[in-house]
């Protein structure tokens, strides 16, 4: 098994209900670890649209494909009612899912990449990535360079607004949004 960690993203309500739905289904096909904090940020590229709500989850995986686990992503996203609009590929969304690390993975290609080619840039990843990982003895390097990007990237509005979602284990998005 290697770890996983992803990024969750939403702005579109209700955000809350379409985070705990991804994870439900994160759940169905990978070993649920943690999941971090609520944290409340400002759009950082298309910035004519709500604040986005936002997670880190930490899973172990046993595929050895990364393309594998892209593949399940997508279609979490499609079953949770992403839809893309070609003119605003950075606008609004139901939700984002997108794989931060795999342990041991390194990988360049137009489809995929990983180690993701900008969280160290963003502290809505930076951040609930550190609250994860910050009292982990195999992350510590990984925790110093967070803690330097944060502190870097401090002008960056990225605030705790919530605990970590509870009880959507098994649940599918319409018993979610009950
Ligand atoms: P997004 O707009 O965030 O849904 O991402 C658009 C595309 O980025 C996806 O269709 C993926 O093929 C690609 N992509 C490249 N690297 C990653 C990654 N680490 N996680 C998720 N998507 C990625």
């Amino acid at each position: 098994m290697k770890d996983v960690f992803f990024s969750l993203g939403s702005n579109i309500e209700p955000r809350e209900k379409y985070l705990a739905a991804a994870l439900s289904e994160l759940n169905k096909n990978f070993k649920f670890i943690s999941s971090s904090s609520l944290y409340s940020s400002s759009p950082v590229d298309d910035l004519a649209q709500s604040d986005f709500l936002n997670i880190c989850c930490w899973y172990a995986v046993d595929l050895d494909d990364p393309f594998a686990i892209l593949n399940i992503v997508k279609k979490i996203e499609d079953n949770i009612g992403r839809q893309k609009n070609p003119l605003r590929p950075k606008g609004p969304r139901t939700i984002d899912i997108d794989i931060i690390l795999i342990e041991n993975v390194n990988i360049k290609t137009p489809k995929l990449t990983v180690p993701h080619v900008s969280y160290l840039n963003r502290n809505f990843v930076a951040l609930p990535l550190l609250e994860l990982i910050k009292n982990v003895e195999k992350y510590s390097e990984l925790k110093n360079k967070l803690l330097r990007v944060v502190s870097e990237n401090s002008n960056q509005q990225v605030n705790i607004v919530g605990e970590p979602i509870h009880g959507f284990a098994n649940k599918s998005f319409s018993e979610n949004q009950e």
